[in-house]
């Protein structure tokens, strides 16, 4: 019997699903292999048991949390699909603000009074703590990157079906980038999370001439004392090294308490 494949999506842009349905040619052989019976954005139907799931997004509402759990109850394997559903993302900055203050922010305080009296609007707003999928159920595995990247993804099909054990090899975006033998960002006078952040990119952004900003998350055995230490040789003050890393990484790198 064909293994049994399901894809689900929370808060997100869904370019990770995107990029699965953009790995046409070999995912078309894929699908001789698997059978795909959950899928959102290209079918309908849905299915009472899976062999694997894919979840894609933050999950932010308990309702989310709930349909969550009841995905990981139907689901032998569970994988989390890019940077949104490991890490929380973008969104998860909202969760170091109150949410009147993130409102105001926002919108201003001239609407501030109406939203809050108004239970559709303001419940989302006063509720709403952007999580990462692991935060709530078990995950089996990860595929990291915004997007998710699309070789990683065929690899760790391939291994769940033919039964191998996934390879997911913890080295830094530096070591991708000196293969590739590009600038160092250092070097042109910029600074970069290359150092503390998984690898398995082919550290595309330094290729395009910018930095990593480290959609990857964090390498376990990043050594952050020096890291922060590099940043701040290079001119960055507090303020700027926390928004960084805050920016994909929602303060795991700073150990941040974050609102409840
Ligand atoms: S990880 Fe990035 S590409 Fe994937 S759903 Fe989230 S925002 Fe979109
Ligand atoms: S550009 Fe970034 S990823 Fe590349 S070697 Fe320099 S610090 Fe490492
Ligand atoms: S270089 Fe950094 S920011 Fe760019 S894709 Fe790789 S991990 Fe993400």
């Amino acid at each position: 019997m064909k293994p049994r494949v399901a894809f689900f999506d929370f808060a997100g842009c869904e370019g990770c699903q995107l990029a699965v349905l953009n790995c046409e040619e070999v995912f078309l052989d894929l699908l001789e292999q698997v059978e795909i019976v959950e899928f959102r954005e290209a079918m309908s139907e849905t299915a009472h048991r899976i062999d694997i799931a894919f979840i894609e997004g933050s999950i932010n509402r308990e309702e989310d949390a709930q349909r969550l759990r009841d995905i990981r109850a139907r689901s032998r394997i569970l994988v989390a699909l890019g940077a949104c559903a490991n890490m929380g993302n973008v969104q998860a900055r909202a969760n170091f603000t109150a949410p009147a203050e993130h409102f105001k922010r926002i919108y201003g305080s001239a609407d501030r009074d109406r939203v809050q009296t108004d239970p559709r609007f303001w419940s989302l707003w006063a509720h709403t703590r952007v999580r990462a999928v692991h935060e709530i159920v078990a995950v089996d595995y990860r595929l990291r990157g915004c997007p998710m990247v699309a070789e990683e993804f065929l690899q760790l099909v391939k291994a769940l079906i033919s039964g191998a054990q996934p390879r997911q090899p913890a080295n830094p975006v530096c070591v991708e980038c000196r293969l590739h033998e590009f600038e160092c960002a250092f070097d042109r006078g910029d600074t970069c999370l290359g150092q503390i952040t998984w690898g398995g990119c082919a550290a595309v952004c330094i290729g395009q001439g910018y930095r990593c900003d480290g959609c990857r998350g964090l390498l376990p055995q990043a050594n952050l004392a020096a890291h922060r230490q590099l940043l701040s040789e290079r001119g960055l003050s507090d303020t700027d090294i926390r928004n960084r890393y805050r920016l994909f990484g929602s303060g795991e790198a700073l150990g941040e308490e974050q609102r409840p």
